[in-house]
């Protein structure tokens, strides 16, 4: 973070898309050496998930303590950046993905990050014509 000119020190907060250890990972690591103010979100539902999912415990990665919730709907400000939370279950009972809006040479887009679902059926392909 700090080769780009960044502080990890005014890290706010950590926001977590779901309960697989390959996502909570470093947060608690993160918070404990760089960022002790920061907060660990996740959506409570995967919070009470990661205590029923003992298979996560063999990859060896540290559960978070999560400080907030996340609620489908909310907003969180970062900065000048508002980024709107989802709830997206399916991957995980508690999933969440985010709407992150960006600028592209001045135009204003919104960029969907870890959108995660299950379909409910096989996508059927195109029949041949
Ligand atoms: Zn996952």
């Amino acid at each position: 973070m700090k080769k780009l000119g960044l502080n990890p020190k005014e890290i706010k907060y950590t926001l977590v898309t779901h309960g697989h250890s390959d996502h909570y990972g470093g947060s608690q690591f993160i918070k404990d050496k760089y960022s002790p103010d920061a907060k660990i979100a996740m959506n409570l539902v995967d919070k009470r998930f990661l205590s029923v999912m003992p298979h996560e415990t063999k990859f060896g990665f540290t559960r978070p303590k999560v400080d907030m919730g996340l609620e489908d709907g909310q907003l969180i400000k970062l900065g000048d950046t508002t980024v709107q939370i989802l709830l997206t279950p399916g991957h995980t009972p508690g999933s969440v993905s985010m709407i992150v809006p960006v600028t592209d040479n001045g135009t204003l887009r919104k960029n969907a990050e870890d959108v995660i679902a299950r379909l409910p059926k096989p996508v059927p392909r195109n029949k041949e014509r």
